[in-house]
């Protein structure tokens, strides 16, 4: 079975192999091992020792987050947050449900943030201390230009959490020449190809001791894992590790170095062509317009069919060896396929060959969109 969910995503097998060992988490030598998974991290987001740390947290992608909000920003500190879409909403009720001011800055859900935008409105509002940007939208598949809202909230003299769990491993990313990012959060099972249970936040070393005593919450206190790794010492952790599920990503990391981090996110970028273009063959619309459709997540119209459904359709696929996500966070229906995982374009083609299939199974002669 393939999953084309934009995570948790297909893994090689090597990687699974890796949690087949009793792990005791504890132990030096696991100390030294995780010492060296982080520096490995932290060397594919660009950061350098002297300014950046690289800070796990156990759990999945909303928790590192979460935790991100309430260390660098003070109970009742304000954020501006582009509303991209689904994730964009998560962040603004993430930090609203920690006790921060999400301010939202409407975006078109069909459209790339503004940078201009972003400063326009750091510039009305000087009490606004950080953005939150979703780099990859995971609701719609547009990727946000990170390096130029980055830039925006450089010259404003203010601060920016980014959103980076559907985009880190694929898209680039160089924290190095970007000193107002306070941290960049992501998961280890979506790009870098691995399974659930650990995110990590590269964070800002000289931002950290001034955020101790934030969060309001001992778990996802960044600060205190940060000065407790200082304490304990390189690798260590405060609460049990998912010490397979790091074992697992260690396996995926060498994956990833031998393919490299371009290559990558070519193969996904043909990965969603082959499906971009295989649907609108089938006679079925895209939700995104090609100019901004992203790598990672293709949306595609529910075509205005009585007998479309999307359950039936989902089920219909699995029986044809690919699983798809069986919500879709579009205004208006939609099903979506993830383009991540250990999935090449041949895969795409076997599955634009399925939905075919599934449609005709289902009993779906008219394939045009439904657009109300
Ligand atoms: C997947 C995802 C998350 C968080 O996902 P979890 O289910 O909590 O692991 C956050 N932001 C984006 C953009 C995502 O794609």
């Amino acid at each position: 079975m393939l999953l084309l969910i934009p995570g948790p995503v297909t893994t090689r097998p090597e990687v699974r192999d890796a949690l087949t060992r009793d792990i005791a988490p504890w132990d030096n030598d696991f100390r030294v091992f995780m010492a060296r998974l982080l520096s490995r991290i932290q060397c594919l987001a660009g950061g350098n020792d002297s300014e950046h740390v690289t800070l796990p947290l156990q759990g999945c992608g909303h928790f590192v987050t979460e935790a991100a909000l309430r260390t660098f920003l003070p109970p009742g500190g304000r954020i501006l947050i582009p509303e991209t879409g689904a994730y964009g909403n998560r962040m603004i009720r993430l930090a609203r449900e920690a006790g921060r001011v999400a301010v939202p800055l409407p975006v078109g859900l069909g459209t790339r943030t503004d940078p201009s935008a972003i400063a326009r409105a750091l510039s009305e509002d000087p009490s606004l201390s950080h953005v939150g940007l979703v780099y990859s939208e995971t609701g719609s598949g547009i990727v946000h230009d990170v390096g130029a809202g980055g830039a925006a909230v450089r010259s404003a003299g203010r601060r920016i959490i980014v959103d980076a769990v559907s985009a880190f491993g694929a898209l680039p990313l160089d924290l190095s020449a970007m000193p107002e990012v306070d941290a960049a959060v992501f998961t280890a099972n979506k790009c870098l190809e691995s399974l659930p249970g650990i995110g990590f936040a590269v964070a800002r070393i000289d931002r950290l001791p001034a955020c101790e005593g934030n969060a309001g919450s001992w778990s996802f206190d960044l600060a205190n894992i940060y000065s407790t790794a200082l304490r304990d010492g390189p690798g260590s952790f405060r609460f049990t590790p998912p010490a397979q599920i790091l074992a697992a990503l260690d396996v995926a990391l060498d994956f990833l170095e031998a393919e490299g981090q371009g290559a990558r996110l070519a193969r996904y970028t043909a990965n969603m062509r082959t499906l971009y273009d295989g649907v609108a063959e089938l006679d079925l619309t895209p939700w995104l317009p090609a100019s901004v459709q992203g790598p990672v997540i293709v949306n595609v119209h529910a075509p205005d069919d009585p007998a479309w459904n999307l359950r039936a359709f989902v089920d219909s696929l699995k029986s044809r060896g690919f699983l798809i996500s069986n919500f879709f966070t579009t205004p208006t229906p939609t099903f979506r396929v993830g383009c991540i995982g250990a999935i090449t374009p041949a895969d795409m083609a076997g599955a634009v060959r399925a939905i075919d299939a599934a449609l005709r199974e289902i009993g779906v002669t008219h394939r045009e969109a439904i657009l109300a």
